[in-house]
């Protein structure tokens, strides 16, 4: 009776193990496309940048989305997540944001990343956007949170950008981006899939 006992717990334990590897891959299994909405969800500390009429965490959730359901229309594989993130593994990984600034319209666009692996791909975002976006750009890395963001180091990506798609703190620049949204969403969707090697057409506007 003993023998048997311990026979069923082992096999109990084995089957708890086995769960428990199948729950521990489905969550950290490599995904091609991680899309972060900056500050989704975050009701204290670093809550994003806001003007009187404009809130970015609003802003990023919207871009994040357009961009997410691109690229799956492209049938690529995206996981969709708020600020809070955990462990997890992707090709490459994008995330949305605008600035704000103490002197409305002091800043503009800029690029975050953490290591050279993503400064190819972080020049070919700024040449594709800068075509279109017609304000001023900041230096890449140019604060601490582009530089040292702290989902670098909870997403391992090959490739890591962190986008201020703009300075939401400036009327000039909202007025220009509001209306373009969708559009700034799906040339991001277009510079990922390019990077991940699909054959996609670049959108004219
Ligand atoms: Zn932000």
């Amino acid at each position: 009776m003993i023998i048997k006992n311990k026979t069923a717990s082992f096999f109990a334990l084995l089957i708890i193990l086995f769960i428990g590897y199948i729950i521990y891959w489905g969550t950290t299994k490599p995904v091609s496309v991680v899309i972060q909405a900056g500050h989704e969800g975050r009701t204290t500390g670093n809550t994003g940048a806001a003007s009187k009429l404009f809130h970015e965490e609003k802003w990023n959730i919207y871009v994040a989305n357009a961009v997410a359901k691109q690229l799956r229309g492209w049938e690529i594989d995206v996981k969709r997540v708020p600020a809070h993130v955990r462990f997890t593994r992707a090709k490459i990984a994008v995330s949305i944001h605008f600035d704000g600034a103490t002197n409305p319209c002091a800043s503009g666009a800029s690029i975050g990343y953490p290591s050279k692996d993503s400064h190819a791909f972080a020049q070919r975002w700024k040449k594709l956007y800068a075509g279109y976006f017609p304000f001023k750009w900041q230096e890449d890395n140019f604060t601490a949170n582009l530089k040292e963001y702290y989902a670098y180091k909870w997403i391992r990506a090959n490739k890591f950008l962190v986008l201020e798609l703009g300075e939401i703190t400036c009327e000039e620049q909202t007025t220009w981006l509001k209306p373009r949204l969708k559009k700034i969403a799906h040339l991001i969707a277009y510079a990922i899939a390019t990077e991940l090697g699909e054959n996609i057409r670049k959108p004219n506007f």
